[in-house]
């Protein structure tokens, strides 16, 4: 096998902060990737969220101050490093106080905006990153990049460092995790960025519907692109309903783009060890799985009842998520015999609205507007049914959490969720779930009626939801084929 260097770049990595699945996947690959002995580092900004006592961040004499100019403007960058926790990978921080030292991550937690200097404090970091690992001295053979935040690292080394001898050999990769964000700006932000004027004229590269698009750039520059699922990248070539305007773009390095899964960390995701979970079970003890019923029930004020099926979701209260097809259907949700809990967080109207349902219907359905990883963790154990009904969906973990838990996803068939749930099928009693295909109420909820009627039946419920429990989806699959995708990028030009 190849051993290579790798730099893992991202905006986020849990569990210093974590926003999504990014945070997840940028925990656990760079895990996975070091128990196959490659040479990985971790580069993240520092912000001033991440607790520099419990993380134990050191300083490091050699990143006291890195410079990093862009345009005419010279800041100055200092680098921290920890251990990414239970895990032999050396993580690096770095902090430039007048972008980093604020309160949120992207946005302000207060208004809710996103922070208007957004692309000059990725874009700082991004250019601190090639700068640091010039005062390591570790030349990295791959420089691993995700979402926008990143975006331009592959810009800068074709451009401004191509003539480095330092970065010669070293290839990049830009993993696209969902396409709906991609770094829009005014134009004119373009030159503090150190993008000249050409390039975002009207076509060029980092211009997109009269935007600056930093995604769009990545893409261009990026030695090798993949997504996070198979049928995601399909997707996202096929329809603009899924490319967001980029089909033709992407259509344009199909050669080079490809889709690998994410994975599951089952050392977090395991109901046998959750340290959050009240009751721990297995496939073998799979009747224990109720007192986690028990437990949501109450603390929800709902009263516990074997025979009424449990739904849950744990999301990000966005459109991408099916939230409207929640509520279009509320009223015939609530009129079936099950009981709900929703936690999710963002999405002011859809706050409102949710809370309204839950005011209504305060025995069967609650609703929880917080980033709270006890209760994500406790409706993954104690729900029998998790609902995704994405509009478009890249990977999605949280339908292959419930697969190990038990707990039968109901999902809309669309990217990784059609990777990786399978439709029951009553006559060979194969499936590990129930899916549906039309974006609309009506094939939601006849998804979620079929569940429900299978639902009574436990025996066959039970063997679905053995059949999810014994699926693999483990990091160290992925992980191997991420070795493949850095080999192709090796061997670009
Ligand atoms: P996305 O990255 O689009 O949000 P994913 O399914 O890939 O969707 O990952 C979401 C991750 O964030 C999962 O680990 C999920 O449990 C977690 N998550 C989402 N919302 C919340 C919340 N309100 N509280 C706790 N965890 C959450």
């Amino acid at each position: 096998m190849n051993h290579f260097k790798i730099c893992y770049v991202a905006s986020e990595v849990a569990p210093f902060v974590k926003t999504g699945g990014l945070a997840d996947v940028a925990y656990a690959l760079p895990v996975a990737l070091k128990e196959l002995e490659q040479d990985i580092r971790l580069m993240m900004p520092k912000y001033r969220t991440i607790n520099e006592r419990k993380f134990v961040l050191r300083d490091v004499i050699r990143l006291r101050e890195v410079k990093v100019s862009l345009d005419d403007l010279t800041r100055t960058a200092s680098g921290k490093t920890a251990f990414l926790p239970n895990s032999k990978v050396h993580v690096y921080f770095l902090f430039i106080p007048e972008l980093f030292d604020r309160k949120g991550i992207y946005a302000d937690p207060e208004s809710g905006q996103d922070y208007p200097d957004n692309a000059e404090r990725f874009a700082y970091f991004s250019k601190a990153v090639l700068e640091t690992l010039k005062l390591l001295y570790w030349q990295p053979d791959i420089i691993h990049c995700h979402e926008w935040q990143t975006a331009l690292i592959p810009f800068y080394l074709k451009t401004y460092y191509q003539t480095d001898e330092f970065f010669q050999n070293t290839r990049t990769v830009l993993t696209l995790h969902n396409l709906s964000y991609q770094g829009r700006f005014p134009l004119d932000v373009a030159p503090k960025l150190d993008i000249p004027q050409e390039l975002v004229a009207p076509g060029a590269a980092f211009e997109f519907q009269g935007e600056l698009n930093l995604l769009k750039g990545g893409i261009l520059y990026a030695d090798v692109i993949n997504t996070v699922s198979e049928r995601y990248a399909e997707e996202i070539v096929s329809s603009p309903e899924y490319g967001f305007g980029f089909e033709t773009i992407l259509k344009g390095r199909k050669r080079d783009l490809y889709g690998i899964l994410n994975g599951v960390d089952y050392s977090v995701w395991n109901p046998e060890t959750d340290k959050y979970i009240p009751v721990k079970y297995d496939a073998k003890t799979l009747e224990k799985k109720a007192g986690n019923k028990k437990v949501l029930c109450e603390q929800n004020g709902f009263a516990y009842d074997e025979a009424v099926p449990l739904v849950g979701m744990v999301t990000r209260l966005i459109e991408q998520k099916g939230i409207d097809l929640v509520l279009d259907g509320m009223d015939k949700l609530m009129r079936r015999n099950l009981q709900m809990i929703i936690l999710g967080t963002g999405g002011a109207e859809y706050r409102k609205s949710l809370e309204k349902w839950a005011r209504k219907y305060k025995k069967k359905l609650a609703v929880h507007f917080k980033f709270d990883e006890r209760l994500a963790h406790l409706i993954e154990a104690g729900a029998d049914i998790f609902l995704m009904p994405s509009r478009f969906e890249p990977c999605g973990l949280n339908q292959m959490y419930s697969l190990r838990y038990g707990t039968v996803p109901v999902v809309r068939e669309t990217g990784g969720l059609a990777d990786t749930i399978k439709d029951f099928d009553p006559e060979t009693g194969k499936g590990n779930g129930f899916t549906f295909i039309d974006y609309s109420v009506s094939a939601m909820l006849e998804a979620l009626d079929r569940a429900l009627a299978v639902f009574p039946d436990k025996k066959i419920w039970q063997k679905i939801q053995k059949a999810g429990m014994r699926a693999d989806f483990s990091w160290s699959t992925s992980a191997k084929k991420y070795l493949k995708l850095y080999e192709k990028a090796l061997k670009k030009k």
